[in-house]
């Protein structure tokens, strides 16, 4: 049967309708189910080595546009419909987003899955079915509220299987059942992605916003994405999560295992687990437990064969961020698996006396990180100044116990979502310009170089991120309310809100800008500065800087002086769809977290390969961006991290000392909490921030703020040398092709995974 006839014959079979009658949501239902028939059509990838990719999260996205671009069917779908008078892109927006990551780690996991089947290795992902998932954000005066996100319809890209394992928390028994999302290489084979759900959830346990008993386990386990952590019973809940996550995982591998008649003591034969940060690393004791428990392996046995299969990718050098576990919680969720914990942390003590590799601290606490980098073969930082600090640094104690455990995988991004799928006049120009083979080796970006001088070319980039702006500036008018002119200069910082990644220096910039607009001196064009991010809701700070965001795009964009000139729009509930629409109507790609902080980062990449040009510090993967496009292809501001490094250990930063020395961040700082500020916004909320970032300022703003001033005022400048600036744009597109994450799973499965 040819597409325009599955197409008719869902239509018929759901809706009892012909196409022409029905409406986009049904269209993407019909659509659905014809992707999926499609998909059982096609061969699942195997082999005999076989990578399970464990992750908290999973930033997926919108599913539809990418699996009819990896099923090679987009173009005559979108055919089909148009014959109909129907508009493909108005049906992938009646798509609900699914809800089950964060930010980059997630969205890193859901690049990998794509890439892995796109190279046709055998891979599949594992994680939770949170049917709320992370929080959708609402702007209610000014500030964040959080409402549950829901997002799994009775068409859904979920596939119930009857597959079902048990998971004892002590003495207490739920059931996990594994629900399916098929994962569709380019061009290529299938994999899946597993997601574990409890069959008791009850989704009437939230009523307002997302207060929910967290108690009843049995009943909210799979609701929320990251619970609240504030109080105890939230650090519970956490841990049942990840539990019931690798239980299930555990259970599913060796089950794996079996069917292929394989012998459990190959396991590291036919198995690699990838723990994706160290929300999955309790799989490590429990399929010791498991193997010891219930398979005859003797401890040591067990321990030698897990230690083998599981690799470790390490996400942050944020101590706040890397998970420890106080003891008596794990004992009282998982206590089956604390005499393994116990036993783990007593070889560990036998053969290094050194109290800071320990597993379990003098404070009784659980350092999960510690038990992946003993118990794994591999541990991996995401890009090379990252994986350098651990070296150096943070995981010093145990590079010096293993170095030949430690290696580099620089993060990548799929092409397939951040250029073909969301940016489909640059491919076009592109596939014209230097022919298709860039969409199956994005080294061949590489040829554009060659088109550098040729104005043609230069001008038909310009033209399209020109078109780009346009379609993001008439959709923030719709859904934002906010007027952009696209010929300013579109500036965009979007990522989680923390302080690390300094939202609030920009906020900074903003109000500088705004006060010199009132004393008279204006910027050569209008500039539009753009901000999407949700913060955690028990992050205090992070909330503070939404609100002076919020405060600053209200005072800005009224002032009849300064409006013409700088407008500033936090868009609501930044995701992925919307990344999709901000990405390729981006000039500038603000990349300004404190040196040493940003593990990669990923959105830097997306913004390159669309053309934007990088304002940022020598962090992450900022420092490889300027590797490849030169230092006068990138701004680089701000301290590096050796010296930032130096400053945490010589406890020297004083933010008090650049206030009074600088009166241009005197004057910034200060329009926090001045009369006209907080008419607009809330004194408490506003004096709190002021008075972190006076006293406190863990994150450093201030002592990069004059050179962010400069090296950002010089940018914009620049911006008006036109035909350097749209150089600089094509270098930029013509370098990110190492960014694919095709490369990145390259290196893991010849460097840790070896599957074939
Ligand atoms: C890529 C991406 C991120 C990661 O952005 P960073 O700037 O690397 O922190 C976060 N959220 C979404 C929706 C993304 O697409």
């Amino acid at each position: 049967m040819n597409i325009e006839a599955k197409i008719t014959d869902w239509a018929g079979k759901l809706y009892q309708k012909q196409l022409e009658a029905c409406t986009d949501k049904e269209l993407y239902d019909v659509l659905l189910n014809v992707c999926k028939e499609l998909i059982r059509e096609k061969t699942p990838i195997t082999g005999r080595k076989k990578v399970y990719y464990i992750s908290a999260e999973f930033l997926i996205g919108k599913l539809l546009s990418n699996n009819l671009l990896n099923l090679g069917i987009y173009e005559e779908v979108d055919r089909v419909l148009s014959a109909k008078g129907k508009s493909l892109c108005a049906i992938e927006e009646a798509e609900p987003e699914p809800s089950l990551g964060n930010g980059g780690l997630g969205r890193l996991a859901a690049c990998f899955l794509d890439s892995i089947a796109t190279l046709g290795l055998c891979g599949d992902g594992i994680g939770l079915n949170y049917h709320f998932g992370l929080f959708k954000q609402v702007f209610e005066d000014k500030l964040q509220k959080a409402r549950k996100n829901e997002w799994i319809e009775k068409q859904s890209w979920l596939t119930k299987t009857d597959v079902t394992y048990e998971v004892a928390f002590g003495n207490r028994k739920v059931t996990g059942r594994m629900y399916d999302i098929d994962v569709i290489g380019y061009d290529n084979g299938v994999n899946k992605l597993h997601l574990f759900d409890l069959e008791t959830v009850d989704e009437n346990l939230v009523k307002e916003g997302i207060a929910f008993d967290k108690d009843a386990i049995e009943k909210n386990l799979t609701l929320f994405l990251y619970p609240d952590d504030s109080d105890e019973a939230g650090n519970l809940l956490r841990i049942h999560q990840q539990y019931f996550m690798v239980s299930c995982a555990a259970q599913l591998i060796l089950d794996e295992m079996k069917q292929k008649d394989y012998d459990l003591h190959a396991l590291h034969e036919h198995v690699v687990i990838q723990i994706n940060d160290t929300h999955p690393t309790m799989v490590i004791p429990e399929l010791i437990r498991i193997l010891t428990k219930q398979e005859g392996f003797s401890m040591a046995e067990a321990i030698s064969v897990v230690s083998q299969t599981c690799a470790y990718t390490n996400h942050t050098i944020l101590a706040e961020a890397l998970e420890k576990w106080p003891l008596h919680y794990l004992e009282r969720v998982v206590p089956q698996l604390v005499p393994t914990i116990k036993e783990l942390d007593v070889r560990v003590r036998k053969q290094y006396p050194d109290p800071k590799v320990q597993l379990i601290d003098e404070n009784r606490r659980v350092h999960m990180a510690h038990i992946d980098i003993h118990y794994g073969f591999s541990v991996n930082g995401v890009a090379a100044i990252h994986t350098e600090i651990l070296k150096k640094t943070e995981l010093n104690h145990f590079y010096k116990l293993y170095p030949y455990k430690f290696n580099n995988k620089t993060n990548g991004i799929t092409f397939r979502r951040w250029l073909l799928s969301c940016n489909k006049e640059l491919t076009k120009l592109l596939e014209e310009t230097i022919g298709s083979g860039f969409k199956k080796d994005a080294k061949e970006l590489q040829k554009l170089l060659s088109f550098q001088e040729d104005s043609r070319v230069l001008d038909a980039i310009a033209k399209i991120k020109k078109q780009k702006k346009e379609a993001l500036a008439a959709y923030i008018a719709k859904h934002e309310g906010v007027e952009l002119d696209p010929e300013s200069i579109f500036d965009i910082q979007i990522k989680r809100m923390h302080e690390y990644k300094r939202q609030q220096m920009n906020a900074l910039y903003i109000i500088h800008k705004y006060l010199e607009i009132k004393k008279g001196k204006k910027p050569m064009r209008p500039i539009s500065f753009l901000f999407g991010a949700k913060a955690a809701p028990a992050y205090v700070i992070a909330q503070d800087i939404i609100h002076l965001l919020l405060v600053l795009q209200e005072i800005v964009n009224h002032d009849p002086d300064v409006a013409p000139f700088i407008k500033v729009v936090m868009v609501e509930n930044y995701n992925v769809s919307y990344a999709e629409k901000l990405i390729p109507a981006c000039d500038v790609s603000e990349q300004i977290s404190l040196a040493s902080k940003e593990a990669s980062g990923t959105g830097n990449m997306k913004f390159m390969l669309n053309g934007a040009v990088t304002l940022g510090t020598a962090d992450g993967a900022n420092v490889e961006i300027r590797e490849l496009v030169g230092d006068e292809n990138i701004y680089i501001f701000g301290q590096d991290s050796d010296a930032v490094i130096r400053h945490y250990t010589d406890r020297d930063y004083v933010p008090g000392e650049y206030y009074e020395k600088n009166p241009m961040i005197k004057e910034a700082v200060d329009f926090i909490v001045s009369s006209k500020a907080l008419s607009v916004g809330q004194e408490e909320n506003l004096r709190r921030l002021y008075h972190e970032l006076l006293n406190k300022d863990w994150f450093m703003t201030l002592l990069d703020l004059e050179d962010y001033i400069v090296t950002k005022d010089r940018m914009f400048a620049d911006f008006e040398d036109r035909e350097k600036w749209k150089k600089m744009s094509l270098i930029n597109i013509a370098k990110a092709g190492f960014f694919s994450s095709d490369r990145t799973i390259r290196q893991y499965n010849e460097e840790i995974w070896k599957l074939s």
